[in-house]
């Protein structure tokens, strides 16, 4: 026995009493197969309702295809043999607006650019669907956009019926479908009719403002995610939160932050690249300076950064004859191995002895190498690798 789908002619029910027809496990938790039910099971990129079954919380709702039947999963048990289902009302007249929005906005784009809706997803903070365009450019997103918005003003009707497979040639669908039987078809009224099980609003004005958000170019696909009802207001909200936020940061008026952003942006960059010059220079200077005894500059330091130890090192052996034995102490001890281009040791094979006798990894070449994650001090590591030599 199939499950009767009561939101498939009325998506405004929220409370229902049905019979439990099975029972099963599903991993750790109870499956419910219910005579009838309201509930929407994830399909057709709609996610699935959620709410409670006799106080027991729903947890998930999802469709076996083999038998047609509609799987609840619950997060307890109930004694049966009848329940006493209420759904979610919130995220229930969200998905509404979602799915619904998602329609107008998909013909919008099949009347003006003739791209046809070949995915949609719904998700929890946005929806996006797909259209075969190598490109979408805002000025076409826009115009998609007024175009549904006006449908939505224009509040026209969107009605559930059933159609005929042998009539479902004429029936204008935007999209053919491949289901059998008797096809469910949302139709709006002189806009657009579309084969789909999903949950719908009854008039278009119910589904409140229709935003595109975003565009994704792929190949030969464009990705557009957009938001509906009263996802735009929550949007719009956190968008003007934000700008506030960084208008009063950066004292400049909400819609020119934009371009001070991107001034204070460019001065950032120019002050990190000074920093940078000034940084080396002073590494010059303490290369330069570096005590060098009997050929060999040894030293620790803490929290110095593989990168500048590195640099350090490489300064050092500007002059010749030198070797460098490097450690510092951070998240891990690193030790930095070089030697002038005038010295025939090789400091790799050094730090691989090295990091044999105190663990660690790590590698390099002939005259520079580094190692991390030595166990041990790094006193003794560095006089154990001044002995190697
Ligand atoms: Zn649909």
């Amino acid at each position: 026995m199939k499950t009767e789908r009561l939101y498939y002619n009325d998506p405004y029910l929220l409370e229902f009493d049905a019979k439990i027809i099975e029972a099963r496990a599903v991993g750790d938790r109870l499956g419910l197969v219910l005579d009838k039910t309201a509930f929407y099971p994830t399909s057709g990129g709609q996610p699935n309702d959620l709410g409670m079954i006799d106080d027991v919380p729903l947890v998930d709702c999802l469709e076996d295809e083999a038998s047609g039947n509609i799987i609840h999963v619950i997060e307890g048990s109930v004694t049966g043999p009848s329940v006493h289902a209420r759904i979610d009302p919130a995220r229930r007249a969200d998905h509404m607006q979602q799915h619904s929005g998602q329609h107008v906005l998909s013909q919008a784009f099949v009347e003006l650019f003739n791209w046809p809706t070949v995915s949609f997803h719904l998700g929890a903070v946005s929806c996006t669907i797909d259209l075969p365009a190598d490109s979408v450019s805002r000025e076409q997103a826009e115009a998609a956009e007024d175009l549904a918005n006006r449908i939505v003003r224009e509040n026209r009707s969107v009605a559930i019926r059933y159609i005929a497979p042998e009539n479902i040639s004429e029936a204008g669908l935007r999209k053919p479908t491949d289901r059998s039987g008797d096809i469910r078809v949302i139709d709006i009224a002189g806009y657009d009719r579309s084969a789909c099980g999903g949950t719908h609003v009854r008039t278009t004005g119910e589904i409140g403002p229709i935003l595109i958000t975003g565009i994704d170019r792929a190949k030969k696909q464009a990705r557009v995610e957009f938001i509906s009802g009263g996802r735009v207001l929550k949007y719009a909200r956190q968008a003007n939160r934000t700008l506030e936020s960084i208008s009063q940061t950066i004292s400049a008026a909400p819609f020119e932050t934009a371009s001070a952003v991107r001034a204070l942006w460019d001065e950032h960059q120019r002050t990190r690249k000074r920093i940078e010059d000034f940084e080396s220079e002073l590494l010059d200077y303490e290369a330069a300076q570096f005590p060098v005894s009997n050929g060999v500059a040894k030293a620790t330091f803490k929290n110095r950064g593989i990168e500048k130890l590195k640099m350090l090192a490489v300064k050092i052996c500007a002059r010749p004859g030198t070797v460098v034995l490097l450690a510092d102490e951070g998240d891990q001890l690193r030790v930095v191995f070089a030697r002038s281009a005038d010295v025939a040791i090789d400091v790799a094979a050094l730090l691989k002895k090295t990091l044999e006798r105190f663990g660690g990894r790590g590698g390099g070449r002939p005259n520079l190498a580094q190692g991390g994650g030595l166990t041990g001090s790094a006193e003794e590591i560095l006089n154990c690798a001044h002995e190697m030599l």
